[in-house]
C-alpha cells in the first residue's frame, strides 16, 4: 500500500483558522483557504516552528516581527482580492503575509527596507514555488510607480500619516489597507471611488513603525 505523505502541520493550521480567525469573523473563501494551506512554520526561525500556529505575532530578526495570524487574515479579507488582482505589499518581512497575497491575487508586488529579511523571505517563496511575486529592496513608502495602479495596497508597518505616492499608485475602486498611528494605531482601509476618496477606520492594532 502506499502511503500518502501528510503534511503534519496541517491540523495546527486547521485548529489555526476556527478557532483564531472563523470565530473573529472572517468569511472570505479564498482568505481561509490560503490561511489553511500556506505553511506559516516555513517563514519563522526553526526554533519557533512549535508556537508559528500560536494567535499572536512573532519574532523573525531585524527587531521585526510577523504578524499575528488573525490580522494577517483580516488585512486580505479587507482587501477584496480575485484572482486578477494586482497587489502592491509594503514590509515584505519573512513573506508569510505575501504568500496568502499571491494565493488569493493574481500577482503581488512586495518591498522591504531590511535586505537581510528580503533575502530571506525570497528564499522562502522560491521553496515553496510561488511565482507570482515581485520583490524589491527600498523604501516602500514611495510605492512601486512603474507597476501601479494597484487593486489593492497592503502596508505591514505603520505610518503616522498615509504616504500619497500610495494613493497615487491605487486604481479606481483600489483598496489600501494600512496601519496608522505610532503610540496608538488603527487599521485602516482607504478606497479610490471615481469621484474621491472614502475611509474607515476598522479596529486598534499594533504593529512596527514604518521607516
Ligand atoms: N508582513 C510581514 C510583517 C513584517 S513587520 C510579515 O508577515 O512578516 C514590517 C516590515 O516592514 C519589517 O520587515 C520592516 O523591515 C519593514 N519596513 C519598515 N519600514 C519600511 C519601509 N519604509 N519600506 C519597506 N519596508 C519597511
Amino acid at each position: 500500500m502506499t502511503q500518502r505523505a501528510v503534511d503534519p502541520w496541517a491540523v495546527a493550521r486547521e485548529s489555526m483558522v476556527a478557532d483564531q480567525i472563523v470565530s473573529r469573523g472572517v468569511k472570505d473563501p479564498a482568505t481561509l483557504d490560503a490561511m489553511r494551506s500556506v505553511p506559516r512554520h516555513l517563514f519563522v526561525p526553526e526554533g519557533e516552528w512549535v508556537r508559528a500556529y500560536d494567535d499572536g505575532p512573532l519574532a523573525i530578526g531585524r527587531g521585526q516581527t510577523i504578524s499575528q495570524p488573525y490580522i494577517v487574515a483580516l488585512m486580505t479579507e479587507l482587501a477584496r482580492l480575485d484572482p486578477t488582482s494586482r497587489v502592491l505589499e509594503i514590509g515584505t518581512g519573512c513573506g508569510y503575509q505575501t504568500a496568502v497575497l499571491a494565493a488569493c491575487a493574481g500577482a503581488v508586488w512586495t518591498i522591504e527596507i531590511e535586505p537581510e529579511l528580503a533575502a530571506r523571505a525570497a528564499r522562502t517563496l522560491a521553496a515553496l514555488d510561488v511565482s507570482n511575486v515581485n520583490r524589491r529592496v527600498g523604501d516602500g513608502s514611495l510605492g512601486w510607480p512603474e507597476a501601479a495602479p494597484f487593486d489593492a495596497i497592503l502596508v505591514t508597518a505603520a505610518p503616522a500619516d498615509v504616504p500619497p505616492a500610495l494613493l497615487d499608485q491605487l486604481a479606481v475602486h483600489g483598496r489600501l489597507v494600512i496601519p496608522l498611528g505610532t503610540s496608538h494605531q488603527d487599521l485602516w482601509v482607504y478606497t479610490r471611488e471615481p469621484d474621491g476618496i472614502r475611509r474607515e477606520s476598522i479596529i486598534p492594532v499594533r504593529f512596527v513603525l514604518l521607516r
